[in-house]
């Protein structure tokens, strides 16, 4: 566990000078701290501060000089860097446990991980604990914070106790962390992604399982019921759990249900989910919802939240109608799985144009075929991973290579029929051509916007 009063030289390096990386840089700084931090890239101080000294394009010797060390997640377990550190003996640990380090005592912590859905829920669990705030009316906030944009070293400052701190967790935080305690923890599912980097599924659940390690029997763990690797991990769980189910079919006993219409719960109350596309989105819901009630908000704060709540930016996100054809963003697809999702969400029309590609993630495309199938006329294949795509798709489903996202909506624009849709879900990651999801669907707004 980190405290930095058992680091009386405070001299830290944070590897990775990334947003979340010069966050924790700052906060450290503040609590006295000397602090290096290294990068292999390119990267420049958004805050100079007098307390931190930036190197960058490689790791020098200076980086051992430390007591400790904060890993940004982005930097790979298995690097030389890291594997020194460790020789050394130099404690590493993650922004989110250094972080949580400098939080007042009783504010409750609640933290959101899985495969997909980890945004969509994390937001929608804010929006609701705003509501309890709102009606209680005792001045406490709650921040959102975490993989969602915002690093945990942001928002530590302005905690109060009594407030909530609502986290985001991707697995790369959950795995550099050794000591983590969120109060109500949820687990939406586990589906293959970032394989490369766990070096392949076994690790990848183990990272995720990681969000309940340090929970005790007074914490509440909020699981998926219908995923079969969540389930699993029920066994291992101390705390108290708690299981929601949108399918028919599931490995445990469910506190909530889907009726096809409204949420209901085992303690009596039936709400009106969001006005969101997909059954995903209700399975965020649950998951929202269930969390947000073990940590006293009432039916009533769930329901006014989600009757508030809409679509968010670059997820199954409607930008348009143009001459009947309807162009959706779902940039944020960056794995087979959301992709998946969003063609699921659509009806058995056979009329979606599917942007595909991008950087591949190492799991196969053939995955996609029954869904294809089902919902899609042809794949605008784009980005670094086409030939990959060809080879696995081409002679069973027709692919045209089109490179570019912009020669994907033109020819989207120019084929398309009255009633189609064309709907950029590419399952990939956005590194190869964009700066990130965010930039692939602004572009892509941006192509449709010239379009009308
Ligand atoms: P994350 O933050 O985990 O990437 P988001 O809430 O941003 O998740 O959603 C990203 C994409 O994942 C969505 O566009 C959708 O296609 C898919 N998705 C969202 N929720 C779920 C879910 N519960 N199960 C499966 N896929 C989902």
């Amino acid at each position: 566990m980190f405290n930095l009063a058992n680091f009386p030289h405070k001299k830290a390096t944070v590897l990775g000078g990334g947003k979340s990386g010069q966050a924790v840089a700052r906060l450290l700084a503040e609590h006295g701290c000397e602090v290096l931090i290294s990068d292999e890239n390119t990267v420049s101080l958004a805050e100079p501060s007098a307390n931190i000294t930036l190197e960058t394009g490689g790791h020098t010797e200076q980086v051992f000089l430390a007591d400790f060390i904060v890993k940004s997640p982005g930097i790979f377990p298995g690097s030389a860097v890291l594997l020194k550190a460790r020789e050394l003996g130099i404690a590493v640990f993650s922004e989110l446990e250094v972080a949580l380090s400098f939080v007042p005592p009783n504010v409750q912590i609640l933290a959101v991980t899985g495969t997909n859905g980890k945004t969509t829920t994390t937001t929608l669990l804010g929006k609701i604990l705003e509501k309890k705030f709102l009606r209680e009316n005792l001045g406490h906030t709650v921040s959102v914070c975490g993989n969602i944009g915002k690093p945990i070293s942001m928002c530590v400052n302005h905690v109060k106790t009594g407030d909530a701190l609502v986290i985001e967790v991707s697995s790369y935080q959950l795995e550099d962390s050794t000591y983590f305690h969120p109060h109500i923890a949820g687990l939406l599912n586990i589906t293959p992604d970032h394989l490369d980097h766990h070096s392949g599924m076994k690790n990848y659940i183990a990272a995720k399982a990681c969000i309940f390690k340090d929970q005790t029997k007074q914490d509440i763990a909020v699981l998926n019921a219908a995923d079969g690797a969540c389930a699993q991990l029920a066994e291992q769980i101390k705390s108290e759990i708690w299981a929601f189910s949108a399918q028919p079919k599931h490995w445990m006993k469910t506190d909530v249900f889907y009726d096809g219409d409204e949420l209901i719960f085992s303690e009596g109350s039936h709400l009106r989910p969001p006005k969101l596309r997909g059954i995903h989105n209700i399975e965020n819901a649950m998951a929202a919802a269930l969390m947000a009630l073990r940590a006293g908000a009432t039916a009533q704060d769930v329901q006014a939240a989600f009757d508030d709540f809409h679509a968010m930016e670059h997820r199954i996100e409607l930008v348009a109608v143009v001459r009947g054809v309807s162009y959706i963003n779902d940039s944020k697809a960056t794995n087979l799985d959301s992709t998946i999702t969003a063609l699921k969400s659509f009806e058995k029309e056979k009329n979606i144009w599917l942007i595909l590609g991008g950087r591949d993630k190492g799991a196969s495309y053939e995955v996609l075929l029954p869904y294809l199938k089902e919902h899609c006329r042809c794949v605008l294949s784009i980005g670094e991973c086409m030939d990959k795509i060809e080879k696995e798709l081409r002679g069973v489903f027709p692919i045209v290579r089109c490179t570019t996202l912009e020669k994907a909506v033109m020819y989207g624009a120019q084929h398309a029929q009255q009633g189609d849709v064309v709907l950029l879900s590419p399952a990939c990651a956005s590194f190869d051509q964009f700066k990130s999801f965010e930039h692939r669907g602004e572009i892509f707004k941006q192509l449709v916007k010239k379009l009308v």
